[in-house]
């Protein structure tokens, strides 16, 4: 069994300007929120030393909007946690800061490292020591190691991805220099972009839109990129694996307004759902989607279907996260809580509803029981990713294969007679391949095709 460290797919920030930066990390954090509410901070270096704000949930809790005032600097790095509770708590909680013989360096990860346990052991022999179980402590304090060594940021991050393995997302900070790099096979998005008076690395671009920037370009796969308030430097360090993006970033995780590596994530939930609506066509009355999660795929297959599109669940903007949370129970009522279907709109009627993804099944089978309560009179539905069977090592939150409902039932149909509909059909492997629009080999989609592009134990390797 594979041990690692608390699982994250999270949101990192990188800011220099001409001005203090923290009041725009703390907005480009807002903006990247989806990506993780477990913990959020910022650090910011005021020319002589850095500092922190961090804690846990929201970034409006944990960083609370006077004490920007706290954090003058013009350059800073900004991060928010999506994890479980093992990894809750300020010790945690990143930006991480340490001191080297070169400076002050404090580093935020986005991604997971496959060989995580490993590197700890390794380095736990020679004698080093840990607070945590993260990965970013792992990579800063390899990264210091290197720093103090070579002297030079360039080096020492390639110094960093000879060792790590997995997935990575990371800026980082020494002495208010600021530096973001991006793992060699590009699993978790970074951007670059310019803003008033600097430049901004992000793990989303609507983070520089909203700042009022410009898109420059993604940090490739394997490149590291510098920024200064007036300009920044890309340097390609590995250069030759294949590339492996993760494919849940445009089927769920990312915002739609996004683009990455290229792709308007809204476009590829559209065309996911046009696919379907090509693969899996059904006479109804309404296409419907399950808020929020599955709005693009279904306005998709709206479109290409020519069934009229409309809003058949309420979903109350107030209510927390469902999917993490450790109770199944829990979690039922939880959904309950959150979508509220509308009797004027779903009463009598033959409806599709379109959603993003089936993991445990857990959201499917009681909006479709609701449905039917609410006078549904048929419910088709129709999912815009295959069937979710094999586990993410590389930060999405989905572990062990006994959660997955396409794993402990024998069929489709068998899935489609627990959730409760009259028809269920997901978009094929191809079709989702298609609607992402890059080749299957530009992609992670280890989740749902059981082959996994870097070597882990026990599972099967894609390129052998
Ligand atoms: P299920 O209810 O089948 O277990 O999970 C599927 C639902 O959870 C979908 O509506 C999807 O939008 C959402 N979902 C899928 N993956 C994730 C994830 O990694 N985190 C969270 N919070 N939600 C997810
Ligand atoms: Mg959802």
């Amino acid at each position: 069994m594979l041990m690692m460290g608390p699982r994250h797919s999270c949101g990192v920030v990188g800011v220099t300007a001409d001005y203090d930066v923290a009041p725009n990390i703390y907005l480009a954090l807002m903006i990247i929120q989806h990506r993780g509410q477990e913990s959020a901070g910022i650090s910011a270096y005021n020319g002589s030393n850095t500092r922190t704000i961090k804690g846990d949930g929201l970034v409006e809790n944990a960083i609370k909007a006077e004490s920007l005032a706290d954090l003058p600097g013009k350059a800073g790095i900004g991060h928010v946690r999506y994890g479980v509770v093992s990894s809750k708590g300020y010790a945690n909680a990143e930006p991480m800061t340490v001191t080297t013989n070169f400076g002050e360096l404090s580093l935020a990860h986005n991604g997971q490292l496959t060989n995580y346990s490993k590197l700890r052991e390794k380095y736990m022999d020679e004698g080093w020591t840990f607070f945590t179980e993260t990965d970013a402590e792992l990579i800063i304090k390899i990264l210091g190691k290197y720093l103090s060594i070579d002297k030079d940021p360039f080096k020492a991050v390639k110094g960093v991805m000879d060792e790590l393995e997995g997935s990575y997302s990371v800026t980082f900070m020494i002495n208010g220099r600021v530096f973001g790099f991006r793992d060699p096979q590009g699993f978790t998005p970074l951007i670059l972009g310019s803003i008033e008076g600097g430049y901004i690395l992000v793990s989303e671009s609507t983070a520089i839109e909203a700042l009022r920037g410009k898109i420059v370009r993604d940090v490739a796969p394997g490149e590291v990129c510098e920024i200064t308030k007036a300009g920044y430097r890309f340097t390609p360090l590995i250069t030759d694996r294949p590339c492996s993006h993760c494919v849940f970033e445009w089927v769920y995780f990312a915002r739609p307004d996004s683009i990455i590596d290229g792709m308007n994530v809204y476009e590829a939930r559209r065309n996911i759902g046009s696919v379907l609506a090509r693969e899996s066509p059904v006479d109804a009355d309404l296409v419907m989607p399950i808020p929020d999660s599955g709005r693009a795929h279904a306005i998709g297959y709206a479109i290409q279907s020519g069934i009229p599109y409309e809003e058949g669940f309420m979903k109350n903007r107030f209510a927390g996260r469902t999917f993490i949370m450790p109770e199944q129970k829990q979690r039922e009522s939880a959904v309950s809580m959150k979508m509220i279907p509308i009797r004027r709109t779903v009463e009598g009627k033959r409806i599709i509803i379109v959603d993003d993804s089936i993991v445990r099944g857990t959201t499917l089978k009681i909006l479709v029981s609701m449905l039917r309560d609410a006078g549904a009179k048929e419910v088709h539905v129709r999912i815009g990713c295959p069937p979710v069977v094999a586990p993410c090592y590389y930060g999405v939150d989905m572990k062990t294969r006994e959660q997955f409902i396409a794993n402990v039932t024998d069929s489709i149909e068998e899935i489609r007679q627990i959730i409760g509909a009259d028809t269920l059909a997901y978009i094929s492997y191809e079709g989702l391949i298609e609607a992402v629009g890059f080749k299957e080999t530009e992609l992670c989609a280890a989740c749902v095709s059981n082959k996994y592009p870097t070597r882990i134990d026990g599972e099967k390797y894609m390129y052998d």
